[in-house]
């Protein structure tokens, strides 16, 4: 059943504070001074299928309360289901809508899409009045429009947040499945144009997703504070006494073993002091860590190498460690999938040689707080030399954003399209060809470790660029845009 998300008060004023915000909140301001009054009388309905992990439930804490805050009446809803042949589906769509998986799917499969949408629908229609929008995003609540738009003179957006550039049979297959849903929705919003289909091309636009400069992962850290989060998450030895007690769970480090233990049982990973190369993700097969590892291991056996390497980049060889993050499998148990990806890469670790697994800190973050995940992550990201996000597909990947913002530069490839749209070559980090091709990604982060002022201008490139273009302001514009359009041409 459709379940409402409560959300923290957030205000304009707190952004308002920091002079390099103002400039986007007085923009936005005035915007929304022009278009709330269009949507007066009416509540926007955000509904997505998770309240956490990736990236939507990353975004709408913060676009709900900014709408609110702007005078929009706004509301979040996840879609929920105990049926896991849904989940299973709509795994697979996603998978399908990046050309991956198997193309067949039956009536059977319309049918459990149709019903657990029937479900959640009857629930929304409760809360809806005529006049409401809703927003849905991404193809799990996609039916949603059919069942609810049309007999409530309700208008109608779907957000997607997924897509890849080269159709094949697989996106064929996803996109004709998502057909007869698409009919009610007025207009669409893509992260890419090389992702719309053909029947929401008169109908769509491209909005970026982007980052809350604010929030517990993306906010400023002292050097005492990521000391201190470190400490308490256990992701480093203790320094001694600090502020804050232990967090409960502690972030978690792979042992040869295959067992997990707190991160700093063993030894120090090195985050405050060794060069450190990181990729967060959730545990997908698409986001490339199996070659990104293999890569590393790569990157490490150039140390042998003795002819015309200096000895500080042979230093720097020996002392970097690969540091590889993702969710605690414990917290994605509905995700069978991420789950079975979680143990191939274990059993991978577990094949490596014994120096590259003591120079390779694979970690499963708890989630069991949102804000201590956060600042786990907020903290890896600060203290990482390159932030890697080698996908090999990607519709957007705030994991680029939230580095790009911290001003650490990054390690992507233009094989996917969400990292070229973010990262420009040679200018806010390097993008290889190949997420596959391990060779290249060890001589990539070779070239980039082996320039530390490059290191620094593609990191304040990235900040700037990710200031200009990916903050939640901009967004924000954007939608209240689309949605004072959409309502000036259908009054109520
Ligand atoms: N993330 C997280 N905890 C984790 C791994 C990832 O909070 O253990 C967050 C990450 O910081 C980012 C989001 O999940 O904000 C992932 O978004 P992205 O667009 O990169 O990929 P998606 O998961 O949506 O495919």
């Amino acid at each position: 059943m459709a379940r409402r998300i409560e959300i923290p008060h957030v205000t304009l004023a707190d952004y308002e504070e920091f002079a390099h915000l103002a400039p986007a909140v007085h923009q936005l301001r005035a915007e929304a001074r022009q278009i709330a009054p269009l949507l007066e009388g009416r509540t926007l309905w955000m509904v997505n299928s998770t309240e956490r992990g990736g990236g939507v439930a990353e975004m709408l804490p913060t676009m709900v309360g900014l709408l609110r805050e702007l005078g929009v009446a706004t509301q979040w809803v996840v879609l929920e289901s105990d049926d896991p042949a849904f989940f299973s589906l709509t795994k697979r769509l996603h998978n399908l809508i990046h050309g991956e998986g198997d193309p067949d799917l039956s009536s059977a499969h319309r049918e459990v899409f149709e019903a657990v949408n029937r479900e959640n629908a009857d629930q929304l229609r409760g809360w809806m009045n005529p006049g409401d929008i809703l927003a849905v995003h991404d193809p799990q609540p996609m039916p949603l429009a059919s069942m609810l738009c049309e007999d409530r003179d309700s208008l109608c957006v779907w957000r997607c947040h997924i897509g890849v550039d080269q159709a094949n049979a697989q996106t064929r297959a996803a996109w004709e499945f998502l057909r007869p849903f698409a009919a009610p929705y007025r207009h669409s919003i893509f992260s890419a144009p090389e992702y719309i289909p053909d029947y929401f091309s008169s109908r769509s636009s491209v909005i970026y997703p982007a980052i809350d400069p604010l929030t517990e992962k993306n906010r400023h850290l002292s050097v005492h504070k990521i000391a201190g989060v470190l400490a308490n998450a256990a992701l480093a030895v203790n320094p001694g006494p600090v502020l804050t007690p232990p967090y409960t769970p502690v972030a978690e480090r792979l042992l040869p073993t295959g067992n997990f233990a707190p991160a700093n049982m063993s030894e120090d990973i090195g985050l405050l002091h060794r060069p450190i190369i990181t990729q967060i993700s959730r545990w997908d097969r698409l986001k490339g860590f199996a070659p990104l590892m293999e890569g590393f291991a790569r990157l490490k056996m150039r140390r042998d190498d003795d002819s015309g390497i200096d000895q500080l980049h042979h230093r720097r060889l020996e002392l970097v460690r690969l540091v590889l993050a993702g969710p605690d499998p414990a917290s994605i148990a509905d995700d069978p999938e991420g789950v079975e990806v979680f143990n191939e890469l274990v059993q991978r670790y577990q094949e490596l040689d014994s120096v590259t697994q003591r120079d390779i800190a694979f970690l499963a973050l708890p989630m069991d707080s949102r804000d201590e995940n956060a600042l786990m992550i907020n903290a890896i990201q600060r203290t990482s030399s390159i932030v890697v996000q080698n996908s090999i597909r990607e519709g957007f990947g705030l994991t680029i954003t939230e580095a790009m913002w911290k001003g650490v530069p990054i390690l992507s490839n233009r094989f996917a399209v969400g990292p070229r749209q973010q990262i420009r070559d040679g200018l806010d980090g390097c993008l290889i060809d190949d997420p596959r091709d391990a060779d290249q990604l060890a001589h990539t982060m070779e070239t980039m470790l082996a320039s530390p002022d490059r290191r620094d201008a593609w990191g304040r490139s990235a900040q700037r660029r990710a200031h200009e273009q990916f903050l939640i302001f901009s967004q924000l514009d954007q939608w209240l845009r689309l949605l004072g359009e959409a309502v000036r041409a259908k009054p109520s």
